[in-house]
């Protein structure tokens, strides 16, 4: 055997750069992953499976699937996109920004709307961002100089289980020697989760109420009268929270989907944003997203060079537009306005609501995925390829938008594609249809 060191964690969006992964002599399987957390491990065993399909396949009339080649699937995927009006191109998220910028050339000429999980997560974020701005910073930055830690609406304790010791509350870093003990963490949570359990101070803010209570915050800071009671939180706790973020020498909010898809979406985060900024008159004080796929990031980063905007892009007017709410994927499935649906890298079947998903169910549809998922269930047509950060390497970006360069670990199994490959033969054949 031998051991591949410094590889990076195609799982979440913490990026983890540090695992030791043991392959055998020829490269060709995985012994063992260290340094890794349980779900990280997991993706790189995952590639190892002995049921892994490994040849793309077709649904027949009667529901069973029938493999094909990925010439008849390339084949399949450019008729498609091209006879469609207006194709769906959804989910880019667990996938290099290599076949992410082949993606949106392809559905530049096919006149699709490029969609990624953001419209299901962060999406409220980045709005809030476009519209006031963003006061941030790297993970390194946190690791060596911040003193509070915030986690807002987040559970890393279960959604990024490395990144509170790698970079949030246990690291020693070049300012923070003290490891955690130098450190005090609030959590605002509604759910006393296992990060909540972690904290100096828990607020246990009433369900939906993030926006009162990061207002309340902003009183507090300026030592103004609160009301006794703000979004189920005891006007104390809100001041000795405001007094603890106030005292430190480098405060950092962390938040995630409790903020962003719950009552005030995007408002929250513009708040959450004016939280930080009025926080930088008393110390230094930065705002970061928890980003879930290891690649959000970096499919927003592409289409932002492309197109000039980070998701929901509408290119179906031969230029792009951008406007969630009407070009975000649920929205145009529930509307009837797209009438065939590209998934590479996400699995929508399992994340959106039933009625989206009957609709992809409905319409001419390819799955592209290294797993068989709730998604390939629904699509007709399923690509396997290779993973990407295992069997082919590639650029992702962590969550506070590093570029990382993803190892290649071990070979894909023989006569496999991966996904900026397979999507380089459809490029050719939908230009070949097209003409151009
Ligand atoms: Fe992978 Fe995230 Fe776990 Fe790090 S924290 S090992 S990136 S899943």
């Amino acid at each position: 055997t031998k051991t591949v060191t410094d590889v990076i964690c195609p799982f979440c969006g913490t990026l983890c750069d540090d695992l030791e992964v043991v392959v055998s002599d020829d490269g060709k399987k995985i012994h063992e992953v260290y340094n890794a957390c349980a779900i990280g491990a997991e993706k790189f065993l995952h590639s190892q499976a002995k049921d892994r399909i490994t040849r793309p396949r077709m649904r027949q009339e009667d529901g069973s699937w029938k493999e094909i080649s990925y010439e008849e699937a390339a084949e399949y995927t450019a008729r498609m996109l091209t006879d469609a009006k207006k194709p769906l191109m959804y989910g880019w998220s667990s996938t290099n920004c290599e076949a992410q910028s082949i993606g949106s050339e392809i559905g530049e000429l096919v006149g699709a709307v490029m969609d990624n999980t953001a419209t299901v997560c962060h999406g409220t974020s980045l709005i809030a961002v476009q519209d006031i701005g963003i006061p941030s910073c790297t993970l390194g930055e946190v690791k060596n100089r911040a003193d509070r830690i915030l986690f807002w609406g987040c559970n890393p304790a279960h959604a990024h289980p490395r990144h509170m010791s790698r970079y949030s509350i246990f690291p020693r870093g070049f300012f923070t020697g003290k490891g955690h003990t130098g450190r005090k963490v609030i959590v605002i949570d509604p759910r006393p989760t296992d990060t909540a359990r972690m904290a100096d101070v828990h607020l246990q803010v009433e369900q939906g109420r993030d926006y009162e209570l990061l207002n309340a915050l902003r009183v507090a800071f300026k030592g103004k009268q609160l009301p006794d009671v703000v979004a189920g939180i005891p006007k104390e706790q809100i001041y000795e929270a405001a007094e603890m973020l106030k005292s430190g020498r480098f405060a950092i909010i962390f938040f995630g989907m409790g903020v962003t898809q719950s009552l005030g979406k995007n408002h929250n985060i513009d708040e959450a944003i004016a939280v930080t900024r009025d926080l930088n008159e008393y110390t230094k004080a930065a705002i970061m997203p928890m980003r879930g796929h290891y690649n959000v990031t970096g499919s927003g980063q592409v289409w932002g060079w492309q197109f000039g905007f980070p998701f929901a892009v509408d290119l179906s007017r031969g230029y792009a537009r951008y406007n969630p709410g009407e070009t975000t994927s649920n929205d145009l499935l529930r509307r009837d306005e797209v009438d065939a649906v590209f998934v590479l890298g996400s699995d929508p079947g399992a994340h959106f609501p039933f009625s989206s998903v009957k609709k992809i169910y409905d319409r001419p549809s390819v799955a592209i995925d290294p797993h068989e998922t709730p998604t390939t269930e629904v699509c007709k047509v399923h690509v396997p390829v290779a993973f990407v950060g295992v069997e082919v390497g590639g650029c992702a970006y962590r969550m506070d938008n590093v570029p990382i360069e993803t190892r290649k670990v071990i070979e894909p199994p023989e006569g496999m594609m991966t996904d900026e490959e397979f999507l380089k033969r459809v490029l050719a054949r939908v230009k070949e249809i097209q003409g151009v």
